[in-house]
Order: structure tokens, then C-alpha cells, then sequence
């Protein structure tokens, strides 16, 4: 059994992103319910840390952090559409951030094995300069950057299951050959980034992989992106550390996306991920929780992802049976890759 550490609080619940909002403190809430009623040895619940301004600043502009700081107390300001803050959003944005930075030192000081952050605001569509998208700041992204400019590593791996392209996670590392991303996402959908051949740019040409996919993708398909795509490439980068961007809006009963994922997928993605981790740095591996609007899909799915962490990494990994309607876009994105990444 691995260990561990299981990083949230209840302080996330005081972030109201609106009177009716998809974004609400029972996300939290519901997930943390479950982590309590787990009865998993090996689970070591850490309180997070806020991150600090320089922190912050490792992805975003100074300028942007003190906008964000400035609505702390205030009653509420707009920053898109969908991004609205209340009284305490500063303090629970920076303590989501510092979860993300909590879970990454909870595994890099060896007090547990990987970790799972229970965090919202969610973060992979902030940009360096602005909130969109119900995120302020890219909790993933901050994470991975202190990785690397704090903790001395050169590679980092951030994959992102999230219904939605982490448009923000991609903009921050685009020109990056230290931290590779990837996304599988439902396309043409919100924030309609994510196109097959946006594949990084200078130094970073072949360090973004984004496998867009048409709704009603389900288990079958998501494996066989893994299998055939993900996985060949993460295995050449070689990673020293694995983040997920783990948003549960891609689950077949959430409101927002239209994708057919359910535990077993997300448990078989993880699976996946840790056997990688496991291969590539000492099961170094952190999960993040990002979107996921329907309480029970959360609970559920968090559940499955949670007891998989403990496992060790060489149970079983069964191949998809189904799922070739991947077959197009897994081919479409080697294309791309095959040649950058040396792929057989
Ligand atoms: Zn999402």
C-alpha cells in the first residue's frame, strides 16, 4: 500500500464564485465526506499551505496578483463572465495554489509516496495576466514551475483529464522543454484552445499534446488516447515528476461536459499514470483536483482515483477492448509527435 498524503480543507468552501454557480463550496465538501468515510491505511491528511505572492508569481504577472489581492473583503468583482470573487477568494486562491505546492512537498520531502489535493478555485484556465474560466491562478502550473526553479528538477510531466483544455496550463509552458503538457479535452468546446496541431513552440516544440475529441468519448476511448499516445510520449520525456490536472467534468453525469467517463476510467487512467511515476521517478506523483460539477460523479470518481493511489504499481493494466473511434485522432497527433518523440 502507498502512502498517501490527502491535502484539502474546509476553508475551500468560503470561495462563492456567484449565487447559482456550477463552481460551489459542496464541490468540496462532498469530496472531502469522502475521503473521511474512506476507510484507506495509508492516507495522510495534510492542512495546506497558502503560497505567497512570489509564488504566485512564479506563473503570474505582479500586476495581475495585486488585482486579484486588491477584491480581498470585497463584496464582489467580475472578472469574466464566469469568473466572479467574493469576500475571501484571494485567501482561498492563494491556499489552493499552496495545496498544489503542499502536495508536491508532502511527496518530494518523502512523507508520502504521492498525493491528492482537494482544491477549488480550480486553476488551468488562468493565464499569466488573468481569471477566466472560474480560475484565478493556475494551482497546477504554479506547482510545476517550483518544481523546477525551486526544487532544482528538470522535467516534469502535467496531464490533464479535464473536460475543458487547460488553455492556461498550455499558454505557460508552450515554448517549454521542462514541462510537458498534455490534454485530453472535448473539441470544439470552451475555451475552444486545444487543437491537435498546437504542439508547443521554439524550445518547446513537441512538449504540448493535445488529443481533442468530439463528445460521447467515453472509458474505451480516453485508454486507448493513454495507451497509444500519452503514454508512449510521457515514457520518452521521462519525467521526474507527474502533476494531473484532474478535473471529473468529463464524467458521463456531469452537467457541463458532454463525455461518457466513468470511475472505472479514471481509476484506469490513474492507474496508468502511476505505473509511469512508478517507471520514470520513484512514484513521484501528484493529483489536483480542477472541474467536476455533479457532487456525486465528484465523490465517486474521487473515490476511485484515492484508492488507486494507495495501490502498488504493478497490479494489471488490460488494454481497451473498444474505443476506435480514438483511432483518427490518436493517428492525427502522431503525425505530429511520432517523428519529435521517435515513436514506433
Ligand atoms: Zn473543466
Amino acid at each position: 500500500m502507498l502512502k498517501t498524503a490527502l491535502v484539502s480543507d474546509r476553508r475551500y468552501m468560503l470561495h462563492v464564485a456567484g449565487r447559482v454557480h456550477p463552481e460551489r463550496p459542496e464541490r468540496v465538501e462532498t469530496m472531502i465526506e469522502m475521503a473521511e468515510g474512506l476507510n484507506r491505511p495509508g492516507l495522510a491528511p495534510l492542512t495546506p499551505r497558502e503560497a505567497t505572492v512570489a509564488e504566485l508569481e512564479l506563473c503570474h504577472g505582479a500586476a495581475y496578483v495585486a488585482a486579484v489581492e486588491k477584491t480581498a473583503g470585497m463584496q464582489r468583482f467580475d472578472f469574466d463572465p464566469d469568473t466572479h470573487t467574493s469576500p475571501a477568494t484571494w485567501r482561498v486562491a492563494t491556499l489552493a495554489a499552496g495545496g498544489a505546492l503542499t502536495a508536491i512537498e508532502a511527496v518530494l520531502g518523502g512523507a508520502a509516496r504521492n498525493a491528492f489535493a482537494i482544491v477549488r478555485p480550480p486553476g488551468h484556465h488562468a493565464v499569466a495576466n488573468r481569471a477566466m474560466g472560474f480560475c484565478f491562478f493556475n494551482n497546477v502550473a504554479i506547482a510545476a514551475r517550483a518544481l523546477i526553479e525551486r526544487h532544482g528538477l528538470k522535467r516534469v510531466l502535467i496531464v490533464d483529464w479535464d473536460v475543458h483544455h487547460g488553455n492556461g496550463t498550455q499558454e505557460l509552458f508552450y515554448d517549454s522543454a521542462a514541462v510537458m503538457y498534455m490534454s485530453t479535452h472535448q473539441y470544439p468546446f470552451y475555451p475552444g484552445t486545444g487543437a491537435i496541431d498546437e504542439v508547443g513552440a521554439g524550445a518547446g516544440r513537441g512538449y504540448t499534446v493535445n488529443a481533442p475529441m468530439p463528445a460521447t468519448f467515453g472509458d474505451d476511448e480516453y485508454l486507448r488516447i493513454f495507451d497509444s499516445l500519452l503514454i508512449p510520449i510521457a515514457r520518452r520525456f521521462n519525467p521526474e515528476f507527474v502533476l494531473v490536472s484532474a478535473g471529473f467534468d468529463c464524467h458521463y453525469r456531469d452537467p457541463l461536459g458532454g463525455m461518457r467517463v466513468t470511475e472505472a476510467g479514471f481509476l484506469a487512467m490513474t492507474r496508468r499514470l502511476k505505473r509511469l511515476a512508478a517507471e520514470c521517478c520513484a512514484d513521484r506523483m501528484a493529483v489536483v483536483l480542477e472541474g467536476g460539477y455533479d457532487l456525486r460523479a465528484l465523490a465517486d470518481s474521487g473515490r476511485a482515483v484515492l484508492e488507486e493511489l494507495g495501490r502498488e504499481a504493478d497490479e494489471p493494466v488490460p488494454a481497451p477492448v473498444a474505443g476506435g473511434r480514438a483511432i483518427p485522432i490518436i493517428q492525427r497527433a502522431r503525425y505530429f509527435h511520432d517523428r519529435l518523440w521517435r515513436l514506433d
